[in-house]
């Protein structure tokens, strides 16, 4: 087959390896703020404060954060194939790595948005510190509350139907670091073509994959860059490295 259209999957197992934990990681945060206090719809319209502090001091902590490994063999692809991110990480990660085309399924923390029926988005200036937090009384041009831009318990995740497409379209399906279980991104894993080769790269013995993956099992930094060199200098490789259906690197 003739590799010309790669799509990327990836979670949070790519971002834990740059530092950054999740709520299903145990970490001093998540204790503070319990996910019912600051993650819901519910949180936001009856404590907005306390939901825009918690989100303050995540995006302090992901600006701090660097691209790892991972994120940087996932833009090296752009150098051969038409190359498509979609995550479900709020982080800027995959965009500071060089990646240029990256759908986010659960929002971007570095953008605000507002409480407009049909929202206003802006990019936050990460070069000047006093416009990184946002406080009660911050206002879109439409006179709405700024929040930041990640999707809460309750709300729509954003971008499906694209995230849909762009999996069809894909000569290549590369899913990293999630677990599989959040729906409706989960999905994105039955809507590959027939044809296509698709490989998961996850230390996880026990994920549940359609029979059309090869498991590599492997954490995203030492995983991901070994499927992209084969990708780049020898992808005649990559149907064998398919047959295998299972690959422990170690
Ligand atoms: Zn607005």
């Amino acid at each position: 087959m003739r590799i010309r259209y790669i799509v990327v999957f990836t979670g949070a197992g790519v971002s834990r390896e740059s530092g950054l934990p999740t709520f299903r990681d145990v970490d001093g945060l998540w204790i503070k703020y319990p996910i019912e206090e600051v993650a819901t719809i519910d949180a936001l319209v009856r404590n907005t404060e306390k939901v825009l502090e918690f989100y303050n001091i995540r995006r302090r902590k992901i600006l701090e954060a660097k691209p790892n490994a991972a994120h940087y063999a996932i833009a090296s692809l752009e150098k051969k194939y038409n190359t498509v991110v979609i995550t479900q990480n709020i982080d800027n990660l995959h965009e500071r790595a060089g990646s240029t085309k990256v759908i986010h399924l659960h929002g971007l923390i570095t953008q605000n948005k507002c409480m407009c029926p049909t929202p206003h988005y802006y990019d936050i200036d990460i070069t000047d510190d006093r416009t990184i937090d946002l406080r009660l009384g911050d206002k879109c041009e439409g006179g709405s509350q700024l929040r930041h831009n990640v999707v809460l318990f309750g709300e729509a995740v954003e971008n499906m139907e694209i995230a849909y497409s762009e999996v069809q379209k894909a000569d290549i399906f590369i899913v990293v670091g999630t677990s599989l279980k959040v729906y409706p991104a989960a999905n994105l894993v039955y809507y590959t073509r027939p044809d296509a080769y698709c490989f998961c790269i996850d230390p996880d013995e026990s994920l549940n994959l359609p029979a059309n993956f090869c498991h590599i099992k492997s954490r995203a930094v030492k995983g991901v860059p070994w499927i992209v060199n084969f990708l780049l200098e020898n992808p005649q490789e990559i149907s064998s490295i398919m047959k295998e259906g299972k690959i422990v690197l170690e």
